[in-house]
């Protein structure tokens, strides 16, 4: 199959996302006051309602309401003052009232849309002019969302002696009836996306919004959120979309993008020797890297969607939602913003700290504590250095960098320094001082050593003005032995330069 890039020149990708979101920090299900919890033993958190007993009545679940208002609310939707619960009718062991409840053609929110930043080689995917470039490449594509809606998840099943899931050949199902009934919301985007790396971007993007807004855990691992992926491909320049083919078991960021890579090549194979896209759902196989036919789209589903006469139409108050907006917090694009202009961060690392909730709480406990010139180098070591550790306080943290912006350790001292420390509650200075890593700063005592060495290897001084400018790192390294490494590299690179330049 030819490359991607190579496809993306001749063809144009479309992609639709359809993303459910488990509300994990929620305390019951949707429709019941079961516990919400997947970690309890199966089939214990069940009820009538859930389990779909004649006669059991189901009562909405207020919170799971103010989560997707919020939702909708931080992806720029239209909040619907009244909208549906339908039933959708199909036959299978996992729903065990024969009918999921979620929503009609109203959903709680419609109409909204994510932008999103494609920067760095994500961006060269798309190599056409219908956005605009900037000189890096970097370019902002808006994505349309149609809607969020409110459902219920099914229960779990596993087939045990199955194949990666798949029902064939298995041996035997088990249900777990846990899972029935979890407030679930369903993000449907419009066919906006033209690569994988947008369709990887906005998951993600999707997943950092919802994470600040507390509303799941959003483990991509673990099944609470999920993706399916759309796509379809044209030829450049024409309008009309191709038939689509839908993948499911996509369970990681990079799956996503691998997953439609591999399809949009494979659709292009298959029009290119003159055959036909079927519309089809496809199962993608991480280990094989490839997606193979689960089933084929013959008929429409006739799932017989009719209101839920149970629940009565469901109207939301302009003060309900306004509650609702009142509890959205800070999202991650006005964070960053926020990082780049108050602490004068570099854009890529202050997008990185606000994008991750416990990161931008962990990096603002931080900086709190230090002078404001130390605080991009806090951004630093959070970015660079933390995430390899287990447990190091923000206090160690704030200490770590002080140390560090005051040319006072060197970057791998630091991180040295936090390996000794992770998980314990020593203070990096302590270490530093018995370790004697502490660097001199004491630049009449780095002069003199720079001059000793400068007098010594006259060879190297002849080839630096020659201009061999490189030399300039065996003279540091000189230095460092010279002052038996006590002296700071970057304060003798600067020194060696002033001299041999003067
Ligand atoms: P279906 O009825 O097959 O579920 P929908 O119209 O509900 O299809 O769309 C499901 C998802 O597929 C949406 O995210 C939508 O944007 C996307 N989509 C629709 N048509 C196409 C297409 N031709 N190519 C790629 N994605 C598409
Ligand atoms: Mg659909
Ligand atoms: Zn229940």
């Amino acid at each position: 199959m030819k490359k991607l890039q190579e496809v993306l020149r001749d063809w144009e990708a479309v992609i639709g996302l359809e993303v459910h979101t488990e509300l994990t920090t929620l305390e019951t299900k949707m429709f019941c006051d079961c516990r919400l919890s997947h970690d309890d033993e199966p089939n214990t958190n069940v009820c009538p309602v859930c389990l779909g007993m004649p006669g059991a009545l189901p009562v909405p679940n207020r919170k799971a309401i103010e989560s997707i208002v919020m939702a909708g609310l931080a992806t720029n939707c239209e909040i619907q003052p009244r909208s549906y619960f339908y039933r959708k009718h199909y036959f299978y062991p996992d729903m065990s009232k024969n009918y999921q409840t979620t929503q009609g053609p109203v959903a709680f929110c419609m109409y909204g849309h994510l932008d999103l930043e494609v920067t760095g080689q994500g961006a060269k995917e798309r190599p056409d002019s219908t956005v605009s470039k900037a000189s890096d490449g970097s370019y902002v594509a808006p994505i349309r969302i149609l809607r969020i809606h409110m459902e219920e998840d099914a229960a779990k099943m596993v087939h045990v002696g199955g194949t990666e899931g798949r029902i064939t050949s298995a041996a035997e199902s088990l249900i777990d009836y846990n899972r029935c009934g979890t407030p679930l919301i369903e993000l449907v985007t419009e066919p906006d996306l033209r690569t994988p790396e947008e369709a990887r971007l906005f998951m993600e993007k999707l997943r950092q919004t919802f994470l600040t807004l507390g509303i799941s855990d959003c483990s991509l691992e673990n099944g609470s959120m999920r993706c399916d992926g759309n796509v379809s491909i044209r030829r450049r320049g024409t309008t009309e979309f191709g038939t689509k083919t839908e993948m499911k078991n996509i369970n990681s960021f990079k799956s996503l993008h691998n997953a439609l890579e591999y399809e949009i090549c494979r659709q292009a194979e298959v029009l290119e020797e003159g055959g036909i896209v079927y519309q089809e759902t496809r199962h993608w196989e991480p280990s094989k890297r490839r997606t193979v036919v689960m089933r084929v789209k013959e008929t429409a589903d006739d799932y017989r969607m009719y209101p839920d006469p149970d629940l009565a139409p469901f109207d939301l108050s302009d003060e309900f939602v306004e509650r609702c907006r009142a509890r959205v917090p800070e999202l991650p694009d006005a964070k960053r913003d926020r990082y780049i202009n108050d602490f004068g961060l570099k854009r890529a690392d202050a997008a990185q700290i606000a994008g991750d909730p416990a990161t931008a709480t962990f990096f603002e406990q931080a900086v709190a504590t230090v002078k404001d010139k130390v605080v991009p180098t806090v951004a630093n070591v959070v970015v660079n250095l933390v995430p390899a550790t287990k447990a190091v306080t923000s206090a160690q943290v704030a200490s770590l960098s002080s140390l560090l912006a005051a040319d006072a350790i060197t970057f791998a001292q630091a991180r040295e320094v936090l390996e000794v420390i992770d998980g314990t509650t020593m203070d990096p200075e302590k270490i530093v001082d018995e370790r004697g890593m502490r660097q001199s700063t004491d630049t009449d005592a780095l002069s003199a050593t720079v001059e000793e060495v400068l007098a010594r290897c006259t060879d190297q001084v002849r080839q630096y003005k020659e201009g061999n400018k490189k030399v300039v790192g065996f003279l540091v390294g000189q230095c460092m032995k010279a002052s038996r490494g006590t002296g700071n590299p970057k304060l003798f690179n600067q020194l060696l330069r002033e001299r041999l330049e003067a």
